[in-house]
């Protein structure tokens, strides 16, 4: 009935979504670790008990980086070649049993000709990481920008803690510059002002170190200093 219908509880999870305008029915409660209930709705629901439990590694996975990296490397699907039957003569004299050879599939020779991790690429903005790798690059290290912060974390301190982006001297490729800082955090700040091609990457950068050590106000009035020398 029409009037039992207003007195049903909405799902929260779909109405914290920025463009929520009709509320969501819920029929389902679950427990958040903090023991704080939430109301969901069923495919909600679904993807809570699926989620929630792992959602490091699920949103480590859907990083739009990580996602662009994924999808460049599924595989082409068309079948190998052969080689033609006149390229594939026996020697003479002896008979021909063996089918014509397999050439090298194309699959793996596309993998070959793939850029490999620290490669330099002409479609993506990339910076240069100063530490050292294993893999042979003499042309130093390139890491895709979005990949900035996960390839930072790859990077082990010496006293075990992982690297933050900040932490890392990252050198932008030649072409582009940062216009926009993050000094708001004590590790931005104490670094000279994490660098930015855009508002909107600063911004979500700050969305995400959401629990990182906001900046003293003499830290970050150093690196705003610097940052107003260098641009003036
Ligand atoms: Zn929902
Ligand atoms: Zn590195
Ligand atoms: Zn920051």
């Amino acid at each position: 009935m029409a009037r039992e219908l207003i007195n049903v509880t909405s799902c929260d999870w779909h109405a914290a979504l920025p463009d929520a305008e009709t509320p969501t029915p819920a029929g389902h409660e679950r427990t958040l670790e903090n023991g704080k209930q939430v109301d969901l709705c069923g495919f909600c629901a679904w993807l809570f008990d699926f989620y929630y439990p792992r959602r490091e590694s699920v949103l480590a996975l859907l990083q739009p980086g990580v996602l662009d990296s994924f999808f460049r490397a599924a595989r082409d699907t068309s079948p190998p070649r052969r080689v033609p039957a006149q390229l594939a003569l026996p020697p003479a004299g002896r008979p021909a049993l063996e089918p014509a050879p397999l050439t090298e599939p194309e699959a793996i020779t596309s993998i070959r000709n793939k850029p490999s991790n620290g490669d330099w690429k002409d479609d993506v903005v990339q910076v240069k990481c100063p530490l050292p790798h294993r893999a042979d690059k003499p042309t130093g290290y390139w890491v895709d920008i979005r990949n900035r912060t996960g390839h930072a974390h790859s990077h082990k301190k010496p006293d075990g803690s992982r690297y933050e982006g900040p932490d890392i001297a990252f050198e932008l490729q030649p072409e582009e510059r940062f216009t926009h800082y993050c000094t708001l955090h004590q590790t931005c700040a104490e670094h000279g002002g994490y660098g930015f091609l855009s508002e909107a990457s600063r911004a979500s950068h700050i969305h995400k170190a959401g629990a990182w050590q906001p900046s003293s106000q003499e830290a970050k009035d150093a690196a705003e200093t610097r940052l107003h020398a260098h641009s003036a």
